[in-house]
């Protein structure tokens, strides 16, 4: 079971969201725990101080190094891998949340108005993690959606042992589109393919139409998936078949215009298959 102690001034905010969905049934069959804790409850004046002006004048509060400290003190161990939220992290990923799905424990520090006093991260904070190159006014959404996309690693919380592997970017190709009944929707019908039974010409056309779908939305991502050189990639790439250009321009050439229709897929030129 992973356990994650979040500590927060907003310990409702965490314990409010983490009970729907696959969150909540990960809580509920105890893959994962999730325990909240407020610097407040180490803030010994009257008015339960947490924060103060910062050094050298600025906008924002700064959180206390002291009260932060009692509540990593109450919490850590020996395990213990600390986060602090922060716009200035490293970017959340698949492959950081499948890595930290491995832990034992977790500590997960939000910060909140102009942020922490940095002598606490100096001394605790393993990793500062960022969920996208904007700021919000505090961490704890951010600690929400890692510990929702690390959940999704924890074997057991997705039904199919394999659904996280089969998700977006975990082979670093976006996924393919789905559908589901009526067979024809309006005038969109779903790919034929799909209806064959044939489940080994299914599993080919995924990763082919993973790879057309990458190319198009996210061209930077399949730029990077063509290029991997590590071992563990290679390695997937002979798994999965990772389709060359020229076999991709075939698959398209041959996918019926309906097809190319319903998949999303009509705007491929000479240039998307040689660039
Ligand atoms: N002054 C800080 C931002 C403070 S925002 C700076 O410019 O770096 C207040 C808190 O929100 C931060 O302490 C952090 O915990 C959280 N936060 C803001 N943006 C975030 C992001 N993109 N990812 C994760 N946490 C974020």
């Amino acid at each position: 079971m992973l356990h994650v102690d979040v500590i927060t001034l907003f310990p409702e905010m965490i314990e409010g969201a983490a009970n729907y969905g696959v969150l909540g049934q990960a809580l509920k069959s105890d893959l994962l725990k999730i325990s909240t804790h407020t610097p407040r409850e180490f803030a010994e004046d009257r008015h339960r101080t947490v924060d103060d002006r910062p050094f050298g004048g600025g906008d924002g509060m700064i959180m206390l190094a002291e009260t932060l400290e009692k509540s990593l003190n109450k919490v850590k161990h020996k395990n213990s891998r600390v986060i602090y939220m922060s716009p200035q992290g490293s970017v959340l990923t698949a492959q950081k949340s499948r890595e930290l799905a491995q832990q034992e424990h977790l500590v997960i520090l939000c910060g909140r108005y102009g942020g922490v006093d940095q002598r606490i991260l100096n001394k605790y904070v393993d990793e500062e993690i960022t969920i996208g190159d904007y700021v919000i006014s505090g961490g704890e959404l951010g600690a929400l959606v890692v510990i929702d996309a690390v959940s999704r690693f924890i074997p057991g919380v997705l039904g199919h042992a394999d659904s996280a592997d089969k998700d977006s970017f975990s082979e670093g190709l976006l996924e393919h589109p789905n559908f589901t009944r009526p067979r024809q929707w309006q005038e969109q019908e779903v790919p034929e393919v799909l209806l064959s039974g044939n489940h080994k010409l299914i599993e080919e056309w995924k990763v082919k139409v993973s790879a057309l779908v990458t190319m198009k939305k996210r061209p930077d991502l399949f730029k990077d998936y063509l290029n991997k050189e590590n071992e563990d990639y290679k390695a997937l790439k002979k798994k999965k078949t990772g389709p060359p250009l020229e076999e991709l321009q075939k698959f398209w050439n041959n996918l019926s215009p309906q097809d190319k229709e319903s998949l999303g897929l009509t705007d491929f030129t000479e240039d998307d298959f040689h660039g």
